[in-house]
């Protein structure tokens, strides 16, 4: 009988994407897939049941279409995170690290209210930069993270633990 597929036998990895030296996990993949996305959001949110969630928030870009389709089965709002000059109203920002260069993320100021439990949700887990900017983002308007859920953690980029130092939970699908 043929080997039920995992949500990881749904990614296709890109060697050398966008640079030399790395390995793109691509999840276009699993989510053109409906059964893979159905199983990845159905995943997603199952550490969640029974907890209070007031809104999930989508980091730019592959956050958003797996922060709507959980917030959506969650049924609280979906707020985004995005790099700098993309929101329209008024912003807070966060400038953050990258391997060359550096980078900034906003949120709209009043998209979040002080005492709501956070979900923050995106694609992938490497280095935590970018999830730990956002984190800082929420904060900074009150927000109270009740977790950080992800597809894909890549332990040896240290995440995981950068998240951890910083009080969140973190939830991968796979590594
Ligand atoms: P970081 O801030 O280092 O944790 O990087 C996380 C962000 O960069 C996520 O939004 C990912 O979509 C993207 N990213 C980083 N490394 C990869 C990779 N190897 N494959 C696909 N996306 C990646």
């Amino acid at each position: 009988m043929p080997k039920t597929k995992t949500v990881k036998d749904y990614i296709r990895t890109i060697k050398d994407f966008p640079h030399d030296g790395i390995m793109f996990r691509d999840v276009t993949t699993l989510f053109a897939d409906a059964r893979g996305f159905r199983i990845a959001i159905d995943q997603m949110v199952q550490p969640y049941a029974g907890q209070r969630i007031d809104k999930v928030v989508g980091l730019e870009a592959r956050g958003f279409i797996l922060g709507g389709a959980i917030a959506h089965q969650l049924s609280v709002g979906f707020v985004p995170v995005r790099k700098k000059g993309k929101l329209p109203a008024a912003v807070i920002s966060e400038d953050y690290t990258l391997e060359y260069g550096e980078a900034t993320v906003e949120l709209h100021d009043d998209a979040i209210q002080p005492g709501e439990k956070i979900l923050v949700v995106d694609d992938l887990l490497a280095t935590g930069g970018t999830a730990a900017a956002s984190i800082r983002l929420i904060e900074r308007l009150g927000g109270e993270i009740l977790s950080c859920a992800f597809i894909i953690d890549l332990p040896d980029l240290g995440g995981r633990t950068r998240l951890e130092t910083m009080g969140m939970e973190v939830h991968a699908l796979c590594s």
